[in-house]
C-alpha cells in the first residue's frame, strides 16, 4: 500500500524518472521551493548532472530497477512524492504502477484507463466527447482509417488503411518485422481529417478549478516530412508513413474555441470522479482533431502530464492569463502540492 500518511509535510522532496519531462518537473519543483530527486539511468547521469536544480540523483542501470527495494527505500528516506509521466508507463505495467509504495501525485488507478482501449473509449464517451468511429474488423473498412497498436506507442507502427487489402498489406509487414504477432493486436479507427491538437489541462481539487494550461501540436516522423517530397517521388517511393513523435510545437487556438474547450475539460473531470475515484487531480491532456467546420473529435487522452508541456517552461499564452508568474505544468504541480500541504489536504492530490 502507498504510504501517504508516512510523509512528513515539512521538507518534502519531488522526484521523477529522468526522461520525458523530468527537467521541466524538477525545475518547477525547485522554483516552488522543494528539494528535488531524479532517478536516472547510468547512461544519462552526466547529462542530468548539468542542471543545478536537481539536488540529488539516484542511479539505476535501467528504469526496470525502479521497483527494487533499494530504489523505493531511497525515495522514501528522502520523504519524496513521485510524479508519474510517459516513461513510467512505458517501463512498468498497470499492476506494477499500482503497487508502488511511494506516494504518487495524481490518481495512480486512472493510468489503467489510459492504457486500456476499452476503458479509454468508455471514459471519453461518458464525458460526451465526440470520438472517431471504431471499425470492428478489417472487412468493415470502407473509408480512410488509422490502424493503431494497443497502449501508448508514441504513434510508432501506426498505419493508414482504406480497404481490407491495404490493411492486410501493412499488417503483414508489421508481423514480418515482429512488431506484432497477429492482426488481433491492431485497433482500427476512422481517420478524422483536420488538424491535430493537444489540449493540456490541470485540475485542482483544492481550488476545484480546471485550467487550460497550454496547447501544442506534435511534430512526427515521418508523416510531417512527407510534404517536403514532391508528389511524383512520393508516389514512386510508396512510403508507409510513421507517426513517431520527435518533438512538439506551440499552438494558439481561435479564442472562439476556448469556451467549448473549457467545458470539455470540466466534463472530463466530472466523469473521472464518477468512474475512477478520486478522479483526476493534476495534469491531463485531451487529444484530437479540429475539422474544417471547427468541430473537435477526440481520439485519445493522457491521464498525466504530457511531454508537449515542455514547450511552456516559462508559461503559455493560456497559463499567462491565470497566473502572474511563469507557470509551467511542472511548476503548477509543485504549487498544487504546496496548496494541499498548507490546507493539510495532501491526500486530495496523492494516491
Ligand atoms: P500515441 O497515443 O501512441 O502517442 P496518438 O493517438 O497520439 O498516438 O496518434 C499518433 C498520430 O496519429 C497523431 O499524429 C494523431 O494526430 C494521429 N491520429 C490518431 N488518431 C487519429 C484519428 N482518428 N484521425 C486522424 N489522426 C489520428
Amino acid at each position: 500500500m502507498q504510504e501517504v500518511t508516512k510523509l512528513n509535510r515539512n521538507g518534502l522532496t519531488i522526484s521523477t524518472l529522468g526522461s520525458h519531462c523530468s527537467l521541466q518537473l524538477l525545475k518547477g519543483a525547485k522554483d516552488e521551493g522543494f528539494k528535488t530527486l531524479l532517478i536516472s539511468e547510468e547512461s544519462r547521469l552526466g547529462f542530468y548532472q548539468r542542471f543545478n536544480f536537481i539536488d540529488d540523483i539516484f542511479p539505476v542501470k535501467s528504469f526496470k530497477e525502479f521497483l527494487a527495494e533499494s530504489c523505493q527505500q531511497y525515495i522514501k528516506r528522502k520523504n519524496a512524492i513521485l510524479i508519474p509521466h510517459g516513461t513510467l508507463i512505458a517501463y512498468l505495467d498497470n499492476e506494477q504502477i499500482e503497487s508502488i509504495t511511494v506516494p504518487i501525485f495524481g490518481n495512480r488507478w486512472i493510468l489503467r484507463w489510459e492504457a486500456d482501449r476499452k476503458l479509454k473509449q468508455r471514459l471519453m464517451e461518458e464525458s460526451e466527447l465526440r470520438t472517431p468511429k471504431i471499425v470492428e474488423t478489417k472487412e468493415h473498412i470502407d473509408k480512410l482509417c488509422i490502424v493503431k497498436l494497443h497502449g501508448a506507442a508514441g504513434g510508432r507502427g501506426y498505419f493508414l488503411a482504406w480497404n481490407k487489402e491495404s490493411f492486410e498489406n501493412a499488417a503483414t509487414k508489421l508481423i514480418q518485422s515482429m512488431v506484432i504477432r497477429s492482426e488481433n493486436e491492431l485497433y482500427i479507427q476512422e481517420y478524422v481529417i483536420g488538424v491535430p491538437v493537444y489540449l493540456q489541462f490541470f485540475y485542482s481539487p483544492i481550488t476545484r478549478k480546471v485550467d487550460l494550461m497550454g496547447v501544442d501540436r506534435r511534430y512526427e516522423s515521418d508523416i510531417d516530412a512527407l510534404a517536403r517530397i514532391p508528389a511524383k517521388q512520393q508516389l514512386e517511393l510508396c512510403i508507409e508513413p510513421s507517426y513517431n513523435v520527435i518533438g512538439n510545437s506551440p499552438l494558439v487556438l481561435r479564442e472562439s474555441l476556448l469556451p467549448e474547450i473549457y467545458s470539455m475539460g470540466e466534463k472530463f473531470v466530472e466523469t473521472t470522479k464518477r468512474l475512477v475515484h478520486p478522479g483526476i487531480p493534476g495534469p491531463f491532456c485531451i487529444e484530437g482533431v479540429y475539422d474544417r467546420d471547427g468541430r473537435f473529435t477526440a481520439f485519445e487522452f493522457s491521464a498525466r502530464i504530457v511531454a508537449g508541456t515542455n514547450i511552456f517552461l516559462d508559461g503559455s499564452p493560456y497559463s499567462g492569463l491565470i497566473f502572474d508568474k511563469p507557470m509551467s505544468m511542472g511548476r503548477r504541480i509543485a504549487y498544487e502540492i504546496k496548496l494541499a500541504r498548507r490546507k493539510a489536504a495532501l491526500r486530495m492530490v496523492l494516491t
